[in-house]
C-alpha cells in the first residue's frame, strides 16, 4: 500500500486529477476526529477552509454512516452533497435510484428498524452504561466502545441480533454494530451512483472504519481509495484492500491541502 503522503502519493494523485475525480469523504474518524461519544463529533475545524476552495475544482461529497438529519448538523459547509445511513439516504432530498430498485420483498425498512428497536430495548439496556443505541431510521448503531471487556460485549451482541426477524445485515466497525434492514444498499453503490451523476471520470475515496472496506475491495482499478489508519487499528493488524493510506484525520488533512496544491498547478 503506498503512503500517500509521498512522491509516490503524488504521483497517483495527479494521475486521478487528471481524470477529473469526484472526491468522496467519509466523516468520523476521516474529517471528525474519533471520539468515544459519537454524539460528541464534529468537523475538524482545519476542514471547511480546505473543502471550500476544492468544491469549486471538483465534485465532493461526504459519505458516511450517519443518518442525514445527524451529519447535515455536523458539516458547516454548503454546496458539498451528503450521503448517510452507509449510502441509503441522501441531500439535497434525493433518495438513490439503486436503493429503491433493490428496496426487499415489500419490507419497509424503516418499519422494519422501528421493530428491531423495540425487541433490542430491554436487552441493551441490561447490558449496562457502556451500550450506545443509535436509531438512525434505516438503519440501527449500537456502540459497545465503552464497555470494559469490549470483545466479550461484541460477541454478547453478534449473539442478540442473531435472533432479529428478519435477520439484519452485520456492519462491524471500530466498536460498533450497525444493523441494516433488508434491501438497503453499501457505500460503494451510493458512491458509483454519485460518480454517474457528477459525470466525474474517476473517483478519490477516503475512509477509515469497516464499512469503507466494502467500497475499497470492490472499486474500479482507476479509482484511488485511501485507507485513514489510527494506532487503535494498527493494534489489531488489520490488511485493507486500499490502495493508499494516511495517518489519521491530520493525514487526510494534509492531504486535501495537497489536492487543492495539485489541481490549481494542473
Ligand atoms: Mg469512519
Amino acid at each position: 500500500m503506498i503512503h500517500l503522503q509521498s512522491a509516490a502519493g503524488d504521483a497517483l494523485l495527479l494521475e486521478c486529477l487528471r481524470n477529473r475525480p469526484l472526491l468522496a469523504l467519509d466523516f468520523d474518524g476521516t474529517l471528525s476526529p474519533l471520539v468515544p461519544q459519537p454524539a460528541a463529533a464534529t468537523m475538524d475545524p482545519r476542514v471547511p477552509p480546505l473543502l471550500g476552495p476544492l468544491m469549486a475544482m471538483m465534485p465532493v461529497a461526504i459519505v458516511s454512516g450517519r443518518g442525514i438529519v445527524d451529519l447535515a448538523a455536523r458539516v458547516p459547509l454548503t454546496g458539498v452533497t451528503l450521503v448517510g445511513n452507509h449510502g441509503n439516504e441522501w441531500l439535497p432530498g434525493e433518495r438513490p435510484s439503486v436503493s429503491i430498485d433493490r428496496a426487499s420483498a415489500g419490507l419497509d425498512p424503516g418499519q422494519v428498524c422501528l421493530a428491531w428497536a423495540a425487541d433490542l430495548a430491554a436487552p441493551l439496556a441490561q447490558m449496562g452504561e457502556g451500550i450506545a443505541f443509535e436509531s438512525k431510521v434505516l438503519s440501527l448503531s449500537i456502540h459497545y466502545r465503552l464497555m470494559a471487556d469490549r470483545e466479550m460485549a461484541r460477541l454478547k451482541l453478534l449473539e442478540l441480533v442473531s435472533q432479529l426477524r428478519p435477520p439484519p445485515e452485520i456492519i462491524e466497525g471500530k466498536f460498533v454494530l450497525n444493523l441494516m434492514a433488508p434491501g438497503l444498499v453499501t457505500k460503494y453503490e451510493a458512491v458509483e451512483e454519485l460518480q454517474g451523476r457528477f459525470g466525474a471520470g474517476s473517483v478519490i475515496f477516503i475512509g477509515d472504519d469497516v464499512t469503507d472496506e466494502r467500497v475499497f475491495e470492490r472499486a474500479p482499478p482507476d479509482w484511488l481509495t485511501v485507507r485513514v489508519w489510527d494506532d487503535e487499528a494498527n493494534q489489531g493488524g488489520e490488511a485493507s484492500a486500499a490502495r493508499a493510506c494516511v495517518h489519521g484525520v491530520d493525514g487526510v488533512i494534509e492531504v486535501l491541502g495537497r489536492l487543492g496544491r495539485l489541481s490549481r498547478n494542473l
